[in-house]
């Protein structure tokens, strides 16, 4: 054992974070052991629509939960790099864990860039690194489906004491989550679209649960609908308005994260079909089949697929503290459209998987089984779906100009 894992083993035992060391080169061996919680887990977590309670206990083992969490406060700085690494990887194990993953640290996300300075905030980083504590995410409500820029629900105010009621329509394993951020009207006078973000944690609020989740896919999200009841203080909500968050980092977060999870998952289809179409080969004494085709067009969406989360990775890490970049027309168009593509890439991956692998790809049983990976895959147009993205974003794409140059 060198000194390095040495001191990942050392780390991984500890509970505490004031015994807790950073150690960033122990990324790849922590997150492979929780793929290969989440590997272990991925069938019966489909199956049975149940939380993946064994991968989440090995993030917490290996403090991947607050992965992000600047050292300042307990956590490993981890970049946005590191996170969407581990969500693919995670995509490729378990599509339910690589999501759950990739809903909680967006919302870690938000308390990195927008908590600090805010006592309360700083406070809840140091938990989440501390407790390795899981964070869910309540936008949709009531009928407004996708439409996250429009709340109905409203904070009420007596004095520094908030309450808030709202019908969380779903709720990613909001019955396993040690806490929620949530968006809401900032008081009952505000409009719909003057939101705040508010971070709250398992004693502050109740669920009643209203939905059940019962889906063709990402089922061991368990993402039902909720009544959620909130009473707490003013200091829970942040400080800046929900426009700014949503724009700096919810939105640029959450599609860098999601589309690596919908990568990973396309990329476990194609190990499928390459793994499909060598034993076809062998079998016909080096011919290749018929569905070999399928497998180069699934490799071909693949790299695709990489190549633009990539390129917006190093759009959006390049100018993630500059406000102005941010919030400009390229950027915003680009970084939504990630999502629509992504998602669109992910799902014909799969079916090109499926397609190479034929009937052995077809079936729920054997090690070509592409169905479940397709099932969970389906989800990635419809959350928030690209129908609603596209009609947003429709005027400032046409404002954005066209680049020059290939590189631009
Ligand atoms: C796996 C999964 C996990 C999720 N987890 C969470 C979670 O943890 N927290 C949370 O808050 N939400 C979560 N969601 C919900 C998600 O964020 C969206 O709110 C939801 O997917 C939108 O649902 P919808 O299709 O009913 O709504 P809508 O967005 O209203 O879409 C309904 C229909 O209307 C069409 N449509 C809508 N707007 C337009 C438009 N402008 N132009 C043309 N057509 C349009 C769409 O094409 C679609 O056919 C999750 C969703 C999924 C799939």
């Amino acid at each position: 054992m060198n000194v390095q894992q040495a001191s990942f083993r050392e780390a991984s035992a500890e509970k505490t974070s004031e015994q807790f060391i950073p150690d960033r080169s122990s990324f790849p061996q922590r997150i492979a052991a929780v793929t290969a919680a989440a590997a272990s887990e991925a069938d019966d977590v489909d199956r049975d629509a149940r939380f993946p309670q064994k991968t989440i206990d090995a993030a917490r083992t290996h403090r991947l939960l607050g992965v992000q969490i600047p050292q300042a406060f307990g956590g490993d700085g981890a970049s946005i790099f590191d996170i969407t690494d581990m969500c693919y990887a995670l995509g490729r194990a378990c599509s339910s864990s690589a999501m759950i993953f990739a809903m909680h640290q967006t919302k870690v996300a938000c308390l990195v860039r927008h908590g600090v300075g805010s006592a309360y905030h700083e406070a809840l980083m140091r938990r989440v690194a501390s407790e390795q504590m899981l964070l869910a995410s309540s936008t949709t409500e009531g009928q407004n489906g996708g439409n996250i820029r429009f709340s109905s629900a409203a904070v009420e105010h007596a004095g520094s004491e908030i309450s808030l009621v709202r019908n969380a329509t779903v709720i990613s394993y909001g019955a396993q989550a040690d806490g929620i951020v949530t968006i809401a009207r900032r008081d009952g006078d505000a409009t719909g679209s003057d939101q705040v973000l508010l971070a709250i944690t398992k004693g502050d609020y109740t669920l009643e649960r209203s939905v059940e989740w019962e889906t063709l896919g990402m089922r061991g999200t368990c993402s039902a609908g909720f009544e959620l009841k909130f009473k707490g203080s003013s200091t829970q909500i942040f400080p800046e308005g929900y426009d700014k968050i949503h724009a700096q980092t919810m939105t640029p977060v959450a599609h860098l994260c999601w589309s690596s999870a919908w990568a990973g998952i396309a990329a476990a289809s194609v190990a499928r079909a390459q793994a499909f179409i060598r034993k076809a080969a062998r079998g016909a004494g080096g011919q290749m089949p018929p569905g070999a085709a399928h497998f180069n067009a699934a490799r071909m969406k693949l790299a695709k697929l990489r190549a633009i989360i990539t390129a917006n990775l190093d759009h959006y890490a390049a100018h993630e503290h500059d406000e102005r970049a941010l919030a400009s027309i390229d950027f915003q168009s680009s970084i939504n459209l990630l999502k629509v593509e992504a998602s669109e890439l992910a799902v014909e991956t799969v079916m090109s998987a499926m397609r190479a692998c034929g009937l052995a790809g077809y079936r729920n049983d054997g090690d070509f089984s592409i169905g479940r990976l397709l099932r969970d895959v389906l989800s990635s147009p419809i959350m928030i779906n690209n129908d609603r993205i596209l009609a947003n974003i429709a005027t400032t794409s046409l404002m954005s100009a066209v680049p020059a140059g290939l590189r631009d």
